[in-house]
C-alpha cells in the first residue's frame, strides 16, 4: 500500500516537472537563438549609434530575417576577420558583415542568398596626385584583414609594385590614408563611399582612375551543420522582405536617397553633438562603466582561479618529487613562455574545433587568465619557498617535524610573506592584461572605447578616458593592496 502511494507520488511529481518544461521545450524549439558575428565598424552595414547601440542595414536585416523566419539572433560585434575565424571554428552559427561571397567562403560555409552588390574601390588622401593604380609604385596601401579588398591588394601588388600595411578595423585603414602614414587604400564601393560622404569629407577621396573591381554580392555566411535549417531560413526571409518593401525600406533608412547629402544627414543624427571632453564623457558613461564591469569581473575570476592554480603549482615545485617538480617546471614553461594574445585565440578559436564544442569567450578569457597568470603565480611561489633559508628546513626535520608539517608550520609563514608584493603585483598585471581579451570580443573596457572610436573617431579623447579609467581602478587596487599588506605583516 505505501508502495502504491511512493509510486503514485513519484508519478505525479514527474508529471508536474514535465508539465512546466513541456511548453519551455516548444518555446525554446520555436524560438531557437543562433550566435551571429558581426563587424566592428563597416557603415552603413555595422556601427554603434550614439547610445553604443549596434545600428545598420545588417543588423536591422539580421533582426528582420529573425522576425519574419520565427528565431532569434544574438548578434557580437567581433571584428570582421575575427568573426569569420569564430564561425570557422564553430564558436558562432553566423556571420552578417558585408560578406562578399567568394568562392572560397561558398567551399567553407554556407552562404545565403546575395543581398547587397557591393565591389573594391582605391581611396586616397583628398587632393593627392596619386589616383591610379600605376601610381602605387613604391607607395603602401592599407587594407582590412582577411577580407575582399586585402585579396585584391595581394593579388596586384608584385605587379604595380606596392606594398600593404593591414588593420583589423575599417577606420584604422582609412586613418592611416589620413595621416598619410599609407598612401592610398581598397575598399567596399558602398562603404566607402558612406566614410567619404560622412566622417571623412575633408580628408578622403575615391581615386579618379580606379575603376570599380572584383564586383561581388554580401550573404550571410552559415556553419555547414546549419545550411539545412538557418541559412534555408535566411534565403526564405530575404526574399519575402525584399518583395514586401522592408528590405529597401531599410536600406533607405540608413543611405537615405543615395546622395552624399542625404547619407551625410543619416549619420549626423546618429552622432553626439557635444563633442567636448566632458560631452563625449558623459554621453558614453554607461558604455564605459558596463565595459570597466566586465573589465573587473574578468579580472576578479581570474584572479582567483589564477591564484589557486599558481599556488598549487608553485607548490608541485618543492615537493621532494622529481615527477611533480617536472610537471611544475613544464607549466611553468609552457604558459609563462606563450605571448597571452596567442593563448587566448588557440583557446578561443583553435581548441573548439578539436574538441568539437564551444568554448564560450568569457570561459575562453578567464582560462588564458588562468593559465597565464597562474604561471606567474606558481614561479613566485616556488621562488618565495625557496627563498626561505635551507637551515630552517633542516631545524625543522631534525627536530622530528614531518616534511608537510614542516612546511606548512616552519616554511610557508615566512615564504608567504616574501611573495606578498609579488601577489599585488600579479594582481595588477592581471587587470592591465584583461585588455588583450578584447581580440576575443569580449565587451570590457579596451574593446569598448575601441568600438566607440569606430564610431565617433574621437580616438585621443576616448582612449584617455579608458586610460584614466584603468589607472584610477589600479590605484584604488594598488591601495587595497598596501593595506592589507601591512594587516599581514603587522
Ligand atoms: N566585403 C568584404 C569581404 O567580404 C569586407 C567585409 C568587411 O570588411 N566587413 O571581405
Amino acid at each position: 500500500m505505501k508502495r502504491k502511494w511512493l509510486w503514485s507520488t513519484v508519478f505525479a511529481s514527474l508529471l508536474i516537472v514535465l508539465g512546466f518544461m513541456l511548453p519551455q521545450q516548444r518555446v525554446q524549439a520555436a524560438e531557437k537563438t543562433y550566435t551571429i558575428g558581426t563587424d566592428v565598424t563597416f557603415a552603413p552595414f555595422e556601427f554603434a549609434d550614439k547610445n553604443n547601440k549596434y545600428v545598420g542595414i545588417d543588423i536591422d536585416l539580421m533582426n528582420a530575417i529573425a522576425k519574419t523566419e520565427g528565431f532569434k539572433v544574438d548578434i557580437k560585434p567581433l571584428g570582421f576577420n575575427a568573426a569569420v575565424q569564430a564561425l570557422e571554428a564553430g564558436q558562432i552559427d553566423g556571420v552578417i558583415a558585408g560578406m562578399s561571397i567568394t568562392k572560397e567562403r561558398q567551399e567553407k560555409f554556407s552562404m545565403s542568398d546575395p543581398y547587397y552588390k557591393s565591389g573594391v574601390v582605391m581611396a586616397v588622401a583628398k587632393g593627392a596626385k596619386i589616383q591610379s593604380l600605376k601610381d602605387l609604385r613604391g607607395k603602401k596601401v592599407a587594407v582590412k584583414t582577411g577580407t575582399a579588398s586585402a585579396d585584391y591588394a595581394n593579388s596586384v601588388k608584385a605587379k604595380y609594385g606596392f606594398s600593404t600595411v593591414t588593420f583589423d578595423d575599417s577606420n584604422n585603414v582609412y586613418d592611416n590614408v589620413k595621416t598619410g602614414n599609407a598612401q592610398a587604400c581598397f575598399e567596399d564601393k558602398p562603404v566607402m563611399q558612406y566614410a567619404i560622404a560622412t566622417s571623412y569629407k575633408n580628408d578622403l577621396e575615391l581615386a579618379k582612375n580606379f575603376k570599380m573591381a572584383m564586383a561581388n554580392n554580401y550573404g550571410i555566411a552559415v556553419k555547414q551543420s546549419e545550411a539545412a535549417t538557418l541559412t534555408k531560413k535566411i534565403n526564405a526571409g530575404i526574399k519575402k522582405l525584399k518583395a514586401n518593401g522592408q528590405y529597401d525600406k531599410i536600406v533607405r533608412k540608413y543611405l537615405g536617397n543615395g546622395s552624399e547629402a542625404s547619407q551625410a544627414k543619416k549619420t549626423a543624427a546618429m552622432q553626439e553633438t557635444d563633442r567636448s571632453f566632458m560631452g563625449l564623457l558623459k554621453s558614453n558613461w554607461g558604455t564605459l562603466m558596463s565595459g570597466l564591469g566586465e573589465t573587473l569581473w574578468l579580472t576578479i575570476v581570474g584572479i582567483v582561479c589564477a591564484t589557486i592554480v599558481g599556488i598549487l603549482i608553485g607548490l608541485l615545485g618543492v615537493v621532494p618529487n622529481k615527477f611533480l617538480q617536472g610537471v611544475s617546471t613544464t607549466f611553468i614553461y609552457i604558459f609563462r613562455g606563450l605571448p597571452m594574445m596567442v593563448l587566448a585565440l588557440f583557446i578561443y578559436s583553435g581548441v573548439p574545433s578539436l574538441i568539437d564544442q564551444k568554448v564560450p569567450a568569457f570561459i575562453a578569457g578567464v582560462i588564458t587568465l588562468t593559465l597565464n597568470e597562474g604561471a606567474y603565480t606558481a614561479a613566485f611561489v616556488k621562488g618565495g619557498i625557496s627563498a626561505v633559508d635551507g637551515g630552517q628546513m633542516e631545524a625543522a626535520r631534525s627536530l622530528g617535524l614531518p616534511w608537510g608539517k614542516s612546511m606548512r608550520r616552519v616554511i610557508l609563514p615566512q615564504g608567504v610573506k616574501i611573495m606578498i608584493p609579488s601577489f599585488v603585483n600579479q594582481f595588477i598585471i592581471t587587470l592591465k592584461d584583461t585588455s588583450i581579451l578584447s581580440v576575443l570580443g569580449l565587451l570590457e573596457l579596451t574593446q569598448t572605447g575601441k568600438i566607440i572610436i569606430a564610431r565617433n573617431m574621437e580616438g585621443f579623447k576616448i582612449w584617455a578616458m579608458v586610460a584614466l579609467i584603468y589607472l584610477v581602478i589600479i590605484t584604488l587596487l594598488t591601495w587595497l593592496s598596501n593595506w592589507v599588506q601591512k594587516k599581514v605583516n603587522a
